[in-house]
């Protein structure tokens, strides 16, 4: 009974938050200047109001200022429990039966895969989401038995790849996208392992990092290039009333969005791009046809929006970190990033503020 109301009580209150905020989230988070970029003599072209948390100014080349809002906003200096403590909320929910679908969107060396993956000094939002999970399920052990697996696969060039197999050359195996029978897209033959501890994760991630590098002569190249796409199916039974919930968490590493230089539009390196501009202004698309309500969702227009229909829209909850360089030298970038967002949250942004 008591976990039956808490259980409705926690729904009753995410809904009444759906109701007040929406359920698409956008955080921007700007990396530190690193040390070629102090060398080289790039100033930081990013101002941040201490007193408030979500808006950020841009210096342009011509001196204007260009403000942006969005529902959170970290500066160089937030570490990463910061930004997890502003994440977890979105990500647990999965616990209580909703689908969830967390995006790093951005130019390439921002710090995608710092925030979703982490180092093994500053883990990132998949461990620490893992642990959260685990934390939670034991806590509501009483009451609640959950069953957790998580897949890994990678997107590059329309194509999916699974990056949990055991032979690393079997990861070439040729993966598409079905209608699952309760409406949910599947992909029959991808790994799915079950886990039992955080340490289990990070041992799956490191493995599915490894994989990824496999076949490509420069790995941070390629990883730039692909979208790496971490699944977490809970399912959950009561054990209270024997209620069954099953729902999945996405946690996604975009591929780099930067625009490819005139003297590299050619050959293989031509064709990667196109895919990517493709699947990310679907992505784009998607997001904002649901922010605007729009009846009709284009979600077959790429191969990583089918695979998250069933995780975007409806009730689900959409969460997407816009990172940005400080760097004057990426000036152009960071602009064409904070309006793709500023346009995927349906929020136009503003002249900027007046100085005091
Ligand atoms: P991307 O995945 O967008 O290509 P990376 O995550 O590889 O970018 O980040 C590029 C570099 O910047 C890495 O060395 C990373 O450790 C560092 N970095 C990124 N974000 C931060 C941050 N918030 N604090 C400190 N270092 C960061």
């Amino acid at each position: 009974k008591k976990y039956l109301k808490e259980s409705s009580e926690r729904k009753r209150l995410y809904n009444e938050v759906i109701e007040l905020k929406g359920n698409i989230r956008v955080f921007c988070r700007c990396r530190p200047l690193n040390q070629d970029e102090i060398t080289s003599g790039s100033s930081s072209v990013v101002e941040f109001d201490p007193s408030q948390d979500t808006e950020l100014q841009i210096t342009c080349s011509d001196s204007s200022k260009k403000h942006f809002k969005f529902d959170h906003v970290f500066g160089p200096q937030e570490n990463q429990e910061a930004v997890f403590a502003q994440t977890s909320p979105v990500v647990t929910s999965v616990l209580d039966g909703f689908n969830v679908c967390i995006f790093a969107y951005g130019q390439t060396g921002t710090g995608k895969t710092f925030t979703m993956e982490g180092t093994s000094e500053n883990r990132g939002v998949n461990y620490r989401t893992l642990e959260e999970l685990f934390r939670i399920s034991k806590e509501r052990s009483d009451t609640m038995r959950y069953e957790l697996c998580v897949s890994m696969l990678e997107v590059y060039n329309e194509k999916i790849r699974d990056l949990l197999v055991d032979d690393p050359n079997e990861h070439v195996k040729k993966l598409e996208i079905k209608q699952g029978a309760e409406g949910t897209q599947e992909v029959p033959g991808l790994v799915e392992a079950r886990v039992y501890s955080t340490d289990e994760v990070w041992e799956q991630l490191k493995t599915g990092s490894r994989i990824r590098a496999v076949g490509s002569t420069n790995s941070n190249e390629l990883s730039s290039r692909s979208h790496c796409l971490l699944r977490v199916t809970v399912k959950g039974e009561s054990l209270v009333n024997g209620q069954r919930t099953r729902s999945q968490l996405w946690l996604v590493d975009l591929a780099g969005s930067e625009r490819v230089g005139k003297t590299e539009v050619e050959g293989e390196r031509l064709k990667e791009s196109q895919f990517i501009n493709k699947s990310l202004s679907a992505l784009g698309d998607v997001i904002s046809a649901l922010a605007s309500k729009t009846a009709h969702i284009p979600y077959r227009n790429s191969k990583l929006t089918h695979l998250l229909q069933s995780s975007l829209g409806g009730d689900c909850k959409t969460l997407m970190f816009v990172q940005i360089s400080p760097s004057s030298a990426d000036l152009g970038e960071t602009l064409c990033s904070l309006n793709f967002a500023s346009r995927v949250r349906g929020i136009e942004h503003g002249p900027a503020r007046k100085q005091a």
